[in-house]
């Protein structure tokens, strides 16, 4: 089968989802996310070389395999690429360049990240088909320091400093998790321009899913780690209530032990090769996607 068809037939495949879930149909099970892409002029998918009918099933293709490699699989979650009322996906222009080069995008990790003001215009570049504060991927150059030099990061994505801390970490690390609607409002993804994505290799094309999977990962209020207690200090049964601790955001201490030998991960820091998803990464994983704006499911 052709790379086309089988985007074509995931992208009808999506489809249908969201209409069985939007009808009676419904499974009790799947979540749909929407999310909208924004390209960045300087990008290779931003030249002349690349009609908009490529860059949307190149698009398609990366965020329907995140979800049908990781997401899906893993913990019920489906990734839905939205295409505004032109059917299209929107390029826009790189305004600031005061450093690096036309769709660089500086990540200043003590500061506002130009990440922001992007997604603010890629929301708007999508006008009136825009689901309210829905999740925005802006597909960029690279992600560049202040400097101008290499982060050496594929993608991004700011952490909810201030939802990981409040309540001294309850509302997100003890179950039940006090998360609601306005928490998920306004998230973005920063992706280095998968390049080697269009070349014919099943490896680099799952290379760079799996890393969108991964940010997917943060937006869900996953941390970097292995999705494992290693330390047992939480409860064993995931349906029991009670502290949920694991990981970067929720067990800073025992993170910073296993972040060198635990098991790999989607969520492990070296991302990209891993597609696992554990039960407590899935538990917290589902609460968080059924929040996030427009999305489908379950009932
Ligand atoms: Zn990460």
């Amino acid at each position: 089968m052709s790379i086309k068809l089988y985007s074509r037939l995931s992208l009808l495949i999506g489809i249908l989802a969201v209409v069985n879930i939007q009808g009676c149909k419904d499974d009790g099970y799947s979540i749909a996310v929407p999310i909208c892409t924004c390209v960045l002029r300087g990008t290779l998918m931003s030249t002349e070389n690349f009609t908009q009918a490529k860059v949307t099933s190149i698009v398609d293709e990366l965020v329907t395999n995140a979800s049908e490699v990781v997401w899906y699989p893993g913990a019920g979650i489906t990734l839905l690429e939205l295409l505004n009322e032109n059917g299209d996906i929107p390029i826009l222009d790189d305004t600031d360049v005061f450093a690096g080069e036309k769709g660089d995008v500086v990540w200043n990790p003590q500061g506002i990240s130009e990440g922001t003001e992007i997604a603010g215009r890629c929301r708007a570049a999508w006008g009136k088909s825009l689901i309210p504060d829905v999740l925005v991927l802006v597909i960029t150059r690279s992600i560049i320091n202040s400097d101008g030099s290499s982060t050496g990061l594929t993608g991004l994505v700011e952490p909810g400093r201030k939802l990981i801390e409040r309540n001294q970490g309850a509302d997100l690390c003890s179950l039940p998790r006090n998360l609601t609607r306005d928490d998920m409002k306004g998230k973005f993804i920063l992706l280095e321009d998968p390049k080697p994505y269009i070349e014919p290799n099943f490896y680099k094309k799952y290379y760079w899913s799996t890393v969108l999977a991964h940010e997917m990962g943060h937006i869900l209020m996953l941390g970097h780690g292995d999705g494992l207690d290693n330390d047992s200090d939480h409860l064993r049964q995931p349906l029991n209530s009670g502290p949920r601790l694991f990981d970067e955001y929720c067990d800073p201490v025992e993170y910073q032990k296993e972040r060198f030998v635990g098991t790999d991960n989607v969520m492990t820091e070296k991302s990209g090769y891993s597609k696992a998803v554990t039960d407590l990464q899935r538990e917290l994983a589902r609460t968080v996607a059924s929040l996030m704006p427009g999305a489908q499911g379950p009932n």
